[in-house]
């Protein structure tokens, strides 16, 4: 197996000097300012260390990478009732398609793509209002990653809700099945802020490292979720995190992962690491291109694929 910060050091130096990078978001205003020059990689290791190359501690809009961590709250409070709101299944649908609502009933296909995040905020802002329910996503997220600087980014925010009319579909779609209880505006508050959170690939490898490590957080030994929860997340990354390029991402990298349209990618080797990587530009599918590749790189280096070396 190789050493660790040298491959980091090497798939940092390809991604430098890679000349297709992929476009940055173009429909939310404020992601499309973002300099598609920049690359980070950082990697949390079960045992404690972490591995760092390139942009590691610039930090990026998580996006849809916000969708893991919702996840995880909404299953810590609700149980397994999450699963009557949301399915498990694959989309194979674009991340903001309405096509499958219709024929399944206002039921999204998973929590992964925009209507069944929507519907997980639903579920979280059970008995709370929209500025509750954000600050209790944003403390979940500090806690798991022990840092309390973490914030919003209140411009792409608004730039989300200004250009946020696909959502608002998805979730009158859904409230006109009587799936979504809460008003719309709400709902989308909530989810558009969630996205909007800024976080580096450091703190974001940090925050997945329960997932690695069987829902315990290896640094402070807190019991996040409970272990078959845990692979049952990562199983649903594996399956559903890269939209309609799910099965692209399994077969080139292996390892449970989800990613954002800010170019943000969460990725797990179960008792090994948590791994962020974070480059603006995307492939046509909405995924960040030069992301993919290191993992891709990463995963066959230091052999980390779920399927075996
Ligand atoms: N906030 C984005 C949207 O709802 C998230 C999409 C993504 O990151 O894939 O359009």
């Amino acid at each position: 197996m190789a050493e660790l910060q040298e491959v980091l050091d090497e798939i940092a130096f390809d991604a430098s000097v890679a000349e297709d990078r992929g476009l940055v978001a173009q429909y939310i205003p404020q992601l499309a300012k973002v300099e598609p020059s920049q690359f980070g990689i950082s990697v949390a290791l079960t045992d404690g260390r972490v591995f760092s190359a390139g942009d590691a501690a610039t930090g990026f809009s998580i996006q849809s990478v916000s969708k893991v961590f919702t996840l995880a709250l909404a299953l810590g409070k609700l149980g397994d009732a999450v699963w009557s709101s949301v399915g498990r299944e694959p989309s194979g649908n674009p991340f903001n398609s309405i096509v499958q609502l219709e024929q399944e009933k206002g039921r999204p296909r998973n929590p992964f793509i925009n209507a069944g995040a929507i519907a997980v905020v639903d579920l979280i802002m059970a008995g709370h209002q929209p500025k509750e329910a954000i600050g209790e996503i944003v403390q979940f997220i500090r806690h798991l990653t022990d840092d309390d600087s973490i914030l919003i980014d209140q411009h792409v925010a608004r730039s989300e809700t200004d250009h946020g009319d696909r959502n608002a579909s998805l979730a009158h779609f859904m409230r006109s099945f009587g799936a979504i209880d809460h008003p719309v505006d709400h709902v989308l508050g909530v989810y558009f802020h969630q996205c909007a959170i800024v976080m580096t690939c450091q703190q974001l490898a940090r925050a997945g490292l329960f997932l690695a490590n069987q829902g315990r957080d290896p640094v402070t030994g807190a019991q996040v979720v409970s272990e078959q929860r845990a692979r049952r997340i990562n199983a649903i990354m594996l399956m559903c995190g890269h939209y309609d390029g799910s099965g692209e991402f399994a077969f080139r990298v292996g390892l449970p992962g989800k990613s954002g349209v800010g170019g943000g990618i969460l990725a797990i080797a179960p008792g090994k690491a948590s791994i962020a990587v974070w480059s603006p530009g995307l492939d046509p599918v909405g995924n960040s291109k030069l992301g993919s590749a290191a993992l891709e790189q990463l995963a066959r280096q230091m052999e980390w694929s779920v399927f075996g070396a």
